[in-house]
This record gives C-alpha cells, sequence and structure tokens, in this order.
C-alpha cells in the first residue's frame, strides 16, 4: 500500500510549485530552493532550538524546566514548505521526505554527531495500533535515512510504546507530561552508550523527554535527540 502512494510522487515534485524537482534530497526545486529554511540563530545547548537571549546558554524551558535528554539538534524552522512536506509525511504516506529529512540532517549534522562517538538512532516509536493504521512509523523513515547516511546504527526496537496516548495537541502543556509517564518500555538488552533519538517535530519536548527518561533509567549514559523541526503540533 505504501509502495503505491510512494509511486505516484515520481518524479517528485516541488512542494511549493510542483514543478519537478532535479535537485538530488530536496522538497523543493531549483527556483524554489531559497523557501527551505534552516534553524538559524544561537541554538540552545540543550534542546538546540534558537535561544532569543544571545547572552544565555540556554533557551527558557530548558531554564525552566529538568531534562533528560543532553542535547538537541533541530534542522528547519517550523514554516512552510517544510510545514507542508512533514504533514505528508505523517498523514499522506509521503515516506519519500522521510528519507529526504534524513540525510539532509545527516549532511548538517554529522560532524557534530561525530563527536559523540558511536552513536545509535532511535525513532520515537508508535504505538503498535496506531502504526499499524497509519502503515508506518514517520520517524523510523527519518532515522532510517539519517543512519544510512551518518552512517551508524539503527535500532528501532529498542524503545517501545506501550501507551496510546492521546494526540498532543488536544491537552495543555502541564498535562503533557502525566500523560506520557510510562507510555515507553526499553528493551535493555538492546541498549547502547549513547543514543540519538529521532522524531518529525519538537514541540514541548515532552515526548522525547520521556524517551530519554526512560533510556536512561534502562542504563543508556547519554541521549541526544534530532527532530526535523521545531514547534507547532500536528
Ligand atoms: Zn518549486
Ligand atoms: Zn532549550
Amino acid at each position: 500500500m505504501i509502495n503505491i502512494i510512494k509511486g505516484v510522487f515520481f518524479p517528485q515534485s516541488c512542494v511549493v510549485c510542483g514543478e519537478t524537482v532535479k535537485l538530488k534530497s530536496s522538497i523543493v526545486c531549483e527556483k524554489c530552493k531559497d523557501k527551505v529554511s534552516f534553524l538559524r540563530g544561537k541554538p540552545c545547548l540543550k534542546c538546540g532550538i534558537v535561544v532569543e537571549d544571545e547572552n544565555e546558554q540556554y533557551c527558557e524551558e530548558c531554564l525552566a524546566n529538568e531534562r533528560f535528554f543532553d542535547r538537541g539538534f533541530v534542522l528547519y524552522t517550523y514554516d512552510e514548505p517544510v510545514k507542508k512536506a512533514i504533514y505528508d509525511l505523517k498523514y499522506n504516506g509521503v515516506c519519500e521526505y522521510g528519507r529526504i529529512f534524513g540525510e539532509v540532517a545527516a549532511k548538517r549534522f554529522g560532524p557534530e554527531l561525530k563527536r559523540y562517538g558511536r552513536i545509535t538512532v532511535v525513532p520515537v516509536p508508535l504505538h503498535a495500533k496506531k502504526e499499524k493504521e497509519r502503515g508506518y512509523n514517520q520517524a523510523y523513515e527519518i532515522a532510517f535515512a539519517l543512519a544510512e547516511n551518518l552512517p551508524c546504527k539503527l535500532d528501532e526496537k529498542m524503545l517501545v510504546r506501550t501507551e496510546n496516548t492521546k494526540p498532543l495537541k488536544e491537552i495543555g502543556d502541564t498535562q503533557r507530561r502525566l500523560s506520557l509517564r510510562g507510555a515507553f518500555k526499553c528493551d535493555k538488552e538492546r541498549i547502547a552508550e549513547t543514543i540519538c533519538i529521532v522524531d518529525d517535530i519538537y514541540t514541548t519536548g515532552a515526548t522525547i523527554d520521556e524517551c530519554a527518561f526512560t533510556l536512561k533509567r534502562a542504563g543508556v549514559k547519554r541521549v541526544l535527540f534530532l527532530t526535523v523541526s521545531n514547534g507547532g503540533g500536528i
């Protein structure tokens, strides 16, 4: 089923104007390439989003909240056309965008990630029921391409989602963390020293931090994460 959906998009068309994309690993054509904006500015040393106060090393959220993850890397700002591409990856079966995002992320953050030594890439898991409904896990699509291009090990079985929680956009910030408590399980037999969690979007960090908490409790020493974009729950 997914392969059929994927096939419809070849030759791949530009997310902005619909022209055929001739650039390698791009969601847009040559003419529209300036419309895609990488996250620019001083990144928070914890979560990787842009710090508003240039004199601070951490963003306000990270100063105010305890974090179990050690360092995050965020690829793009949550604007069009990335927003649409993430939506298509998540809800319209365009897994090709996951491959592209993973490749671009490996290129952009590869040198920094390699400084942490040997890492294992772990996608944020979907609950089995949800993955069955969707037919795939969008985070896995990104993680697969990231691991292939760095290159490094991929382990999509280390973390499992045991609770099918409500989509986070439907509940308030303070409840997010509580609703996620215990939502993931880690297979202790599979752990590694340094893990890089992969997801499509970093919103409040609650999901990724719960994954990090679960991994650390199982004995993982360092938890990094990488997302395609920040903000906006979809
Ligand atoms: Zn275009
Ligand atoms: Zn931060």
